[in-house]
């Protein structure tokens, strides 16, 4: 068997592993993940970069979850010309029919933004070229098949596919395939996709597997280690009481699918417990209030501690007035509000979206606070943010920066080296190999020691890029 790493080698985004097996004389191969590369200069060169084989060579895709950087060159390759299924869970799918049209939209968005600064003669370079369009986003969607957690899917003669909970995100999944090749031993090759944190809020602890052969675990925070839950909810509760009886706002940048959700849960878990007073929060981005109601609607996959909490709230709706604003009037609607009001909205880093709108009219007052809970890019808004600029400029204008930033950790969607390592353990035996993937070098190579070090497992590789392992 052959695994080659086209992406998330040496770095986060990218997520694409193809394997290839020869079954039945015939060769089988398949791709584990089909995600974008983001961020960094070299991102949309790579995006463009042909495969190293045609994509009607594909016999199938697997797909550990929805994020973008593992799931959003999918309608490009079916653009291409592959035609197999692409194997995924229910909510999965339901998160991808939000995700991928919307990132096909900012995408042409880039695009004609970029052709009007050339018409003005204010855009050197090549111009910023459309992955694909929304309708090469919903031939992903159709070739999509849900596999629910825990059912033994037989892909083909040889290869039988089961899906675990990774506890990532909604829908995330680790992928554990059984391989027999001809003239040798079935081989289980498991794939971790991401792995959430261990007791975080939403999401299940990620799922122990017993026993592989060949292992690809990721390493996002493979050299680090996470504040703890309690912290961040001393942090959040000092914040939130502070600037509401200052009679301030606050207004919490969120990444739409996830984030929003956790502090959501976060806040409405924190009034249940006695711990903050009644609150009244607006979700003003339409991709989370979408996001939320598929949160509600996969209640069952969610955590024992969050489902008692959205039951609690589901018999005290007035405990928490929550609202979330369809429309761009509504959002405007907001500007008005003086104080008292807690106000999540996208995009995450600040960048763009309605956020842009409510740090411009909330920065310039001093009770007014700004809570960060993600990682923000350097160059990003958010960053500079954090940073503490004592002036932004939003619309054309410099807005001062008067209301007090908080940056509050925590809350990440990834394990921690601990939490990776707590994972690993699960394995009864050593994998004959493992590989360390989606991480930046550093990270990447202090897990790949520590693995070795500390649970004495001696085959463990960092891949290179495009490289092709036998295993
Ligand atoms: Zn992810």
């Amino acid at each position: 068997m052959q695994i080659q790493f086209l992406g998330a080698a040496g770095e986060v985004t990218g997520s694409r592993h193809s394997v290839e097996a020869l079954i039945q004389g015939r060769t089988i191969r398949f791709i584990v993940d089909y995600g974008m590369f983001q961020g960094g200069r070299e991102a949309s060169s790579k995006n463009l970069e042909p495969l190293p084989f045609a994509p009607q060579e594909i016999d199938f895709i697997v797909l550990t979850h929805a994020h973008i950087d593992h799931s959003g060159l999918l309608p490009r390759l079916c653009a291409q010309g592959f035609t197999g299924p692409i194997y995924c869970t229910d909510a999965s799918l339901e998160l991808l029919k939000i995700l991928l049209p919307d990132s096909a939209h900012l995408q042409r968005a880039d695009v004609e933004r970029a052709q009007r600064r050339q018409k003005a003669g204010k855009w050197r370079g090549d111009l910023p070229v459309a992955l694909y369009s929304m309708e090469e986003a919903q031939l992903a969607l159709d070739q999509c098949e849900v596999l629910p957690y825990g059912k033994v899917l037989h892909l083909c003669d040889g290869i039988d596919l089961e899906f675990h909970n990774a506890g990532h995100i909604l829908g995330s999944a680790i992928a554990v395939l059984d391989i027999t090749e001809d003239h040798a031993q079935k081989k289980r090759c498991v794939f971790s996709g991401d792995i959430g944190m261990k007791g975080k809020l939403l999401m299940p602890d990620p799922t122990f597997i017993p026993q592989a052969d060949v292992v690809v675990v990721e390493s996002t925070y493979g050299d680090r280690l996470h504040k703890s839950l309690e912290n961040t909810e001393a942090e959040l509760i000092e914040v939130v009481r502070n600037t509401l009886n200052a009679r301030g706002n606050i207004v919490i940048p969120a990444f739409a699918v996830g984030r929003t959700q956790e502090i959501l849960f976060l806040l409405i878990d924190l009034v249940k417990r006695g711990l903050l007073p009644h609150l009244s929060i607006w979700v003003d981005s339409p991709m989370a209030t979408a996001a939320t109601h598929l949160t509600q609607r996969f209640f069952e996959q969610l955590d024992k501690e969050s489902q008692a909490t959205f039951r609690w709230y589901q018999k005290n709706p007035g405990a928490v007035d929550l609202r979330f604003i369809a429309d761009v009037e509504e959002s405007k609607a907001l500007n008005k509000i003086r104080g008292g009001a807690i106000i999540i909205s996208a995009s995450g880093m600040c960048d763009a979206g309605r956020i842009v709108h409510h740090l411009q009219n909330n920065l310039p007052r001093s009770q007014n606070a700004i809570i960060i809970t993600g990682f923000q890019a350097y160059g990003s808004l958010g960053r500079r943010l954090v940073d503490k600029a004592a002036k932004v400029r939003l619309f054309g204008e410099d807005v001062p920066v008067k209301a007090s930033i908080h940056t509050i950790g925590g809350l990440s969607a990834h394990a921690d080296q601990a939490g990776l390592l707590d994972w690993l353990r699960g394995f009864r035996s050593p994998p004959k190999v493992v590989f360390v993937v989606h991480g930046e070098p550093e990270a990447s190579v202090v897990l790949a020691q520590t693995i070795r070090d500390e649970l004495e497992w001696n085959n463990v590789l960092v891949p290179e890029r495009l490289r092709t392992y036998s295993c």
